[in-house]
């Protein structure tokens, strides 16, 4: 997703690019909701409009975010926001990755300078003074004046020009699947934090379907995983009541959690963006929103480069992109985690003050207004093509 969007960004512009993915082209979304969905935020919305791509998952599938409830298994904190406090139609949107990629593919092949070859494998990366080099398993040969490494979480662009990445794993997997329930979701994203993990249902566009992302300690994860159908709903039922009875859960997928930051994103003719520079825990929505973050900024930094006639794979170019993506990007890491280890804390008395700081939060506007603009994507350090976020 984040490799596709910088491609979009690049496109029309005097620059030659070329994605190469390893998988072959996804084929059209289906009926069936794909497994994997991500919360996205205002800001990615008004990337997509920038990039010409909003109207493609428009027309697919998207649903609205226009409130989010999170509350504590234990106890009686909780905490709700709404997009009418801050003055906007919605908090965010609920997409499905695969409608996404589609939308985003769509408008890659609109532009005359971008190549999008796949499937293929990737032999070998050598670095030279003035470009990079990337060999094909078939045996083909392309040369660049950078390298996005836009590869995900195992990315083989950081490893091959030796970038170290710190991190740790969260010993948690997050369960998904797409479950129907007895009362509508009204639009609202819920999660509720169970001591093994926090449990979300995130509103799909039908009244009665949600995405849910189960992250639970991974032995506990895997009990949920060897159930069949009716024990898994039965248990999903025990951690969550709030939309009435469950009625079906599709089949479930997992992945491990983790958290991962590269220690540079940049180095001699290569860039890391997305997934491939940093992972966060799933629980706040951000992870790919902060990879179309990176993607929007290394864009404007090459394009304004070009611009002057700067070499747009030097160091000093690259950098830019780091320094005014690594600072925002740390601190989402840090909160999402310090959320984490909070929630997944059972020190006597920890309790008490989570509850206690949710129902403060809850009822500090000005706190909460400044947690949903920072989780919204319309504070901080915006690329251009984030600025523009138009209301419905
Ligand atoms: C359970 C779960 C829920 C999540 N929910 C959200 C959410 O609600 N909101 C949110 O913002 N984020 C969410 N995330 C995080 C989000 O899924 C990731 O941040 C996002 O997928 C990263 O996108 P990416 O394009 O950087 O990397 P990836 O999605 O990993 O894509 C990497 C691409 O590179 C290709 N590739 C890899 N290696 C090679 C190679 N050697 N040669 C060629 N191609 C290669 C892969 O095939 C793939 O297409 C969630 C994550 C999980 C696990």
């Amino acid at each position: 997703m984040v490799g596709s969007l910088l491609a979009c960004a690049l496109g029309d512009s005097y620059l030659k690019v070329a994605v190469l993915e390893r998988t072959p082209a996804i084929p059209p979304p289906e009926e069936e909701y794909d497994l994997r969905v991500s919360a996205i935020t205002l800001a990615s919305r008004a990337i997509f409009e920038a990039i010409g791509a909003w109207r493609g998952m428009e027309a697919r599938r998207i649903s609205t975010v226009q409130a989010m409830h999170v509350w504590e298994a234990v106890g009686s904190g909780s905490i709700r926001f709404d997009s009418a406090e801050i003055g906007e139609p919605c908090l965010a949107y609920i997409i499905e990755n695969s409608v996404i990629l589609a939308a985003l593919q769509e408008r890659l092949q609109q532009f005359i300078n971008v190549h999008y070859l796949c499937p293929l494998e990737v032999e070998e990366i050598n670095i030279f003074e003035d470009n990079a080099a990337v060999t094909l398993k078939d045996g083909r040969d392309l040369r660049a004046r950078l390298l996005v490494g836009a590869d995900g979480a195992d990315s083989y662009v950081r490893q091959a020009v030796g970038i170290d990445a710190s991190g740790f794993s969260f010993d948690q997997k997050g369960i998904v699947a797409t479950v129907i329930t007895e009362k509508p979701h009204g639009h609202v994203a819920r999660q509720r934090f169970l001591s093994t993990g926090p449990l979300a249902f995130l509103p799909l566009d039908e009244a009665h379907t949600s995405s849910i992302v189960w992250s639970a300690d991974t032995a506990r994860a895997e009990e949920l995983l060897a159930l069949d159908d009716a024990a898994f709903t039965a248990q999903l039922q025990e951690a969550f009541d709030a939309l009435g009875k469950i009625r079906s859960v599709s089949p479930r997928a997992a992945f491990p959690l983790a958290l991962t930051h590269a220690k540079a994103y940049t180095a001699t003719r290569t860039a890391l963006i997305g997934d491939a520079a940093h992972t966060v825990h799933p629980l706040a929505g951000q992870g790919v929103n902060l990879g179309f973050l990176d993607a929007a900024t290394l864009a404007e930094v090459l394009l304004e480069a070009g611009a002057k006639k700067k070499d747009i794979g030097s160091l000093s170019v690259l950098r830019r992109y780091e320094r005014r993506r690594k600072g925002d990007n740390l601190a989402m890491l840090a909160a999402t985690s310090g959320f984490k280890l909070l929630f997944g804390s059972s020190l006597p008395g920890v309790g008490f003050l989570r509850n206690l700081g949710m129902d403060l939060t809850d009822a500090a506007t000005p706190i909460k207004n400044l947690i949903m603009r920072r989780a919204s994507g319309l504070a901080g350090d915006l690329p251009k093509l984030a600025r523009r976020v138009q209301a419905d």
